[in-house]
Parts: C-alpha cells; sequence; structure tokens
C-alpha cells in the first residue's frame, strides 16, 4: 500500500533496523522502544489490522508469531520472560495501520497493560 509506512519499510524507502527477515515477514527494533528489546515483527503483505485477517493467514500469524519467539530466544529471552503483543484499532493503540507483533523483553512487565 502506498502511503503505509511499514510497506515503505519494507520495500526499502524507509530505513529500519532489521533483525530478522525472511520470505513472508520482516522484523526490525521500533524506534521508541518500550523495553531493552523492542521488536516489531510485520508481515510483508500489507494487512490493516487483526480484523482483516481470514483463515488463509493462519499461517501467516503463526510465523510471526514463531519469529517473535525465535527473536526472543536470540535475546536470551527466551528463559526470562517476554512479551507479544497486537494492537487493533483505536482504543488498543495501534497507530501504524499494517499488522505487526510487538515483542518486547530485558525487563519486568506490569500486568494489566495501561
Ligand atoms: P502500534 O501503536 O501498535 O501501531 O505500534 C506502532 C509502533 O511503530 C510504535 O511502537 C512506534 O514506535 C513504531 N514505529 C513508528 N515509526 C517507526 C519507524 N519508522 N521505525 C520503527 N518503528 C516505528
Ligand atoms: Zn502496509
Amino acid at each position: 500500500m502506498s502511503n503505509c509506512l511499514f510497506c515503505k519499510i519494507i520495500a526499502g524507502e524507509i530505513p529500519a533496523a532489521k533483525v530478522y527477515e525472511d520470505d513472508r515477514v520482516i522484523a526490525f527494533n521500533d524506534i521508541n522502544p518500550q523495553a531493552p528489546m523492542h521488536v516489531l515483527v510485520v508481515p510483508r503483505r500489507h494487512i490493516a489490522t487483526l480484523n482483516d485477517l481470514s483463515a488463509a493467514d493462519d499461517g501467516l500469524v503463526g510465523s510471526m508469531v514463531r519469529a517473535g519467539a525465535q527473536i526472543a530466544r536470540a535475546h536470551g529471552f527466551d528463559g526470562p520472560g517476554f512479551r507479544t503483543v497486537f494492537n487493533c484499532n483505536a482504543q488498543a493503540g495501534q497507530t501504524v495501520f499494517h499488522i505487526h507483533l510487538h515483542v518486547l523483553g530485558g525487563r519486568t512487565l506490569a500486568w494489566p497493560p495501561g
């Protein structure tokens, strides 16, 4: 999608600190990290929100979650723990309308979230 920030990162038009990529997803450091590790796992295909997923995307979402766990393990946070978050629409705080999995680790994370 031409006016999408994450599509521009995927196309290489906007720089990002990539930490992982494969044929379906890329992952890069969040520009405004909320924890020592804060990575965003993003599908290469533009999907605006979780509401736009279909059953055909089940494998893609599984790949995103597994990539997040692999990235957390590479940082050494598989044992201590890490958090994964998808925000969906305004009340959850979604600001970029191309789905992304937040992967946070490296500090104790409060629950419930704010
Ligand atoms: P959300 O609020 O769930 O939509 O998350 C969007 C995330 O994208 C926020 O955590 C932002 O800090 C992050 N973000 C915005 N612009 C960039 C960028 N250019 N590179 C990396 N992360 C970004
Ligand atoms: Zn997009």
